[in-house]
């Protein structure tokens, strides 16, 4: 799958929100977006007015980089959540944040999305006992999400998650430090969902 090669932090200033893509540095007074919170490039102080169309795409890239995914990974799981009974967009965001890299990244199993999806890749979890290596799975209510017992004596990995453990995890989540374990409660609303994003714009969007 194609990926963003360039500088992420230019991702986010692009979008003018912190999309939590660079691990620590993203809470620390370095995060470009805190020092020059306009666009880059020569024209980014510039005023712009966005409108109708634009305001829609930005909304839609903003959520898309947010999640790493690809423009045919995220129009994929539009579709999928168009297709299910209730509002689309909360249904999209749910979805989003139930997938497995997301899952891991704000637990504090990882310093962010693309981590995640490193570690996932290299078959470092496992979820209910079998090894996973699908970083769009999406999580349900009662599954468990493991370190792999091998993945859990490695002392970088264990590092990670040590600097993590004052995260605050959200309600549908459940962290067990000692045995390096998440268990999915319930499934996530939109109010637990925190990132500014007015979905009903993406939807707005993809339904034209
Ligand atoms: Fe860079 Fe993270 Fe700040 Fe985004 S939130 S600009 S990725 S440091």
């Amino acid at each position: 799958m194609t990926r963003y090669r360039e500088s992420v932090c230019r991702v986010c200033r692009v979008e003018r929100t912190k999309l939590f893509l660079k691990g620590s540095k993203c809470l620390s007074e370095k995060c470009p977006v805190e020092r020059k919170p306009y666009p880059p490039g020569e024209h980014g102080r510039a005023r712009r007015r966005i409108l109708g169309y634009g305001i829609q795409l930005r909304e839609k890239q903003k959520l898309k980089r947010y999640y790493g995914m690809s423009e045919k990974q995220f129009r994929l799981f539009f579709e999928r959540a168009d297709r299910k009974k209730g509002i689309t967009g909360d249904t999209l965001l749910s979805m989003l944040e139930r997938r497995l890299d997301n899952a891991l990244f704000i637990s504090g199993f990882c310093l962010s999305r693309a981590h995640a999806r490193q570690l996932i890749g290299h078959g470092h979890f496992q979820v209910n006992g079998h090894k996973a290596t699908i970083p769009s799975l999406q999580v349900k209510t009662g599954d468990v999400i493991e370190l792999r017992t091998k993945s859990a004596k490695n002392e970088d990995l264990k590092a990670v998650v040590e600097s993590q453990k004052n995260k605050t995890v959200p309600g549908w989540l459940e962290v067990d430090w000692d045995k390096m374990m998440i268990k999915v409660l319930t499934l996530p609303k939109r109010d637990d969902i925190t990132f500014p994003v007015e979905e009903h714009l993406v939807v707005e969007l993809y339904s034209k």
